[in-house]
């Protein structure tokens, strides 16, 4: 008892371990760039390091065109207003709200889909059963980074003439078989949000698959402007400045050696619980670049013997901060929690994985001792 208590205090005073830390730019770097944008005066509006940094990302991220833009909500809305998505858009539950809220804003009914237990994403077998003739859009999201099946989706939607934009937010710098998963569908969006594998403070990008389109979103995203005098559309303001596109440039040199410290966790992570009972975890798949952008665990109550929450606030005393993600569910909000397809009889995969769901620390500076401290909470439960 005693011994339990002194252990209990030590971890109290140990530094905090978060869920994760954003990626910073060499302070240096950054400022040798800020002076050249104080010397400029140009400091947004389409400047010469937002240039840069749409060239360089489309080529990190093997894509024909990008659009930058303040924060990865804006894509999802300004994707929906550039398809002119109306009616019933098919989506799921399992995801940041951001996603089903932007089918929302857009005038839009979200519809929520199932999801499978192995991507956590869209399950296509319950795609069509959910399409009525108002069915204009399926939302799918790359839950985790994790690939959703793209081409079963492509094949759905086609049959029934529907768009496709993928909520990409998780997956940046993914790929399947050496291309990228942002050329699947019609768009899909990134964002670069300081929680992210790779951030610009705030920010985020639309991927498009042509130049028309990718003139179309940047009218958009710049009021409607196509000319100093001339406005082609009800656009919205969601230019990204220069200081937030230098930094963008930064951090870009860094994020490959930042996903492979992430990679170095995910595996002694895995070592280490693949033979806690009760505790299952994705393995990597062949053929696909991962980002580790999140570590989800999913606890079986009955085989692990305490329940998520049990554990997440066992993580807490510790002092080592665990997400719910993505606990509750976007169909619990009380906005959406009245839609038909809320309900969960019609998500059981989601609504169990919600509950079981527990996501680890996971980033680039966590050192072998912070890894240790994890793992000891959970195998100490
Ligand atoms: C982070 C996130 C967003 C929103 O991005 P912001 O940059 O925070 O606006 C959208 N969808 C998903 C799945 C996200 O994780």
């Amino acid at each position: 008892m005693d011994h339990k208590n002194k252990k209990k205090t030590k971890d109290m005073s140990e530094k905090q371990i978060t869920v994760t830390s954003p990626l910073l730019p060499n302070l240096d770097e950054f400022n040798e760039m800020l002076k050249e944008i104080w010397a400029s005066k140009w400091i947004t509006n389409n400047g010469s390091f937002h240039q840069q940094l749409e060239k360089a990302l489309a080529e990190y991220l093997k894509v024909p065109y990008i659009s930058l833009f303040t924060n990865g909500t804006l894509p999802l809305l300004t994707a929906l207003q550039a398809l002119r998505i109306t009616g019933e858009v098919i989506t799921t539950p399992y995801s940041f709200v951001a996603t089903t809220h932007s089918i929302w804003w857009n005038g839009c009914k979200p519809v929520f889909v199932d999801i499978e237990e192995d991507t956590c994403g869209i399950d296509p077998d319950k795609i069509e059963a959910a399409i009525t003739p108002k069915t204009t859009a399926i939302m799918p999201v790359h839950c985790y980074g994790k690939p959703v099946k793209m081409k079963r989706i492509q094949e759905i939607a086609d049959k029934y003439g529907l768009k496709v934009i993928y909520d990409a937010a998780h997956a940046f710098g993914v790929e399947v078989d050496g291309e990228s998963v942002l050329n699947a569908g019609d768009m899909s969006t990134l964002s670069f949000h300081a929680t992210k594998v790779y951030n610009t403070l705030e920010g985020g990008a639309l991927i498009m698959h042509d130049e028309q389109t990718k003139k179309r979103i940047d009218y958009l995203k710049n009021f409607g402007f196509a000319g100093e005098t001339e406005v082609v559309a009800p656009g919205i303001n969601s230019k990204v400045d220069e200081v937030r596109s230098a930094y963008g440039l930064l951090n870009l040199r860094q994020v490959d050696a930042a996903i492979e410290k992430r990679h170095q966790v995910a595996v002694k992570y895995r070592d280490a619980l693949r033979n806690v009972s009760g505790i299952r975890f994705f393995d990597d798949i062949e053929g696909v670049r991962h980002n580790y952008s999140y570590f989800p665990v999913f606890i079986n109550k009955d085989e692990y013997g305490i329940s998520r929450d049990d554990l997440y606030f066992k993580m807490r005393e510790a002092n080592v901060l665990g997400r719910r993600y993505f606990y509750p569910l976007i169909s619990t909000f009380s906005t959406y929690r009245g839609l038909p397809s809320a309900t969960p009889d019609n998500l059981p995969v989601a609504t169990r994985l919600a509950n079981e769901v527990i996501c680890l620390p996971m980033h680039h500076e966590l050192s072998d001792g912070d890894i240790e401290r994890v793992l000891d909470v959970i195998k100490n439960k």
